[in-house]
């Protein structure tokens, strides 16, 4: 049995991740998470891009433990926006440094587009991995456009705003089982486990 840390305390993701895990990879294998390890303090996520930031939290889950850790970070891209909310998806809407809420960060987000013709987006997710041998980050996108609005009420974030090409459909109302298997998180993860095997699997 392989232990690994899954560096966040997000308990939807959390269950989110072993689902698409436990798909992919060949061994047995257990996910602890930050709360399982003792990990008392926040981890700061002072870095410039998705990749940064993801390598940032899976090393201090690493140096708590000294097991095999990942982390991810995610977020929305918009064409039209420059690429925001970008690594802000999080706290689009906050003025004060706090965490927005989801209909704070989503009204702001239909607020920005309004006058803008390309509503084309990706979500863009990094996985970052780290062990007493290497570290490497794998990068999962999906591709789609912003609604004019809500469509559902699945999902978290920017689901219900985001029509997804591929399934043509929005993630508001797809079912989580089909999310999880062409979401960018879903992508990312499954790169990881891809080499997760060649590295575990006896
Ligand atoms: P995180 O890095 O995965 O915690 O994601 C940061 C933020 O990006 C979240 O708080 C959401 O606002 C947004 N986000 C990331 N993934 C998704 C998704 O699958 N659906 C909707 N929003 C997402």
């Amino acid at each position: 049995m392989v232990k690994f840390v899954f560096a966040s305390r997000n308990e939807h993701k959390a269950r989110e991740v072993a689902h698409i895990l436990s798909r992919h990879l060949e061994f047995d294998f257990q996910v602890l998470t930050l709360d399982d390890i003792g990990y008392e303090g926040e981890i700061v996520e002072d870095g410039k891009t998705f990749e940064e930031n993801a390598m940032i939290k899976a090393k201090a889950a690493f140096s708590k433990s000294g097991l095999p850790s990942f982390a991810d970070d995610s977020g929305l891209e918009v064409d039209s926006l420059h690429g925001e909310p970008g690594i802000y998806s999080a706290r689009y809407a906050s003025l004060d440094g706090r965490d927005a809420d989801d209909e704070d960060n989503n009204n702001l987000l239909l607020k920005n587009l309004e006058d803008k013709e390309d509503r084309t987006a990706r979500f863009v997710s990094a996985v970052a991995f780290i062990d007493s041998d290497t570290s490497f980050v794998t990068r999962g996108e999906v591709e789609g456009e912003i609604l004019h609005e809500r469509q559902g009420s699945g999902g978290f974030g920017y689901d219900p705003l985001f029509f997804c090409r591929e399934a043509d459909c929005c993630f508001g109302i797809l079912p989580p089982e089909e999310k999880n298997k062409i979401s960018h998180r879903a992508r990312a993860f499954e790169s990881l486990a891809k080499i997760l095997n060649k590295r575990y699997k006896k």
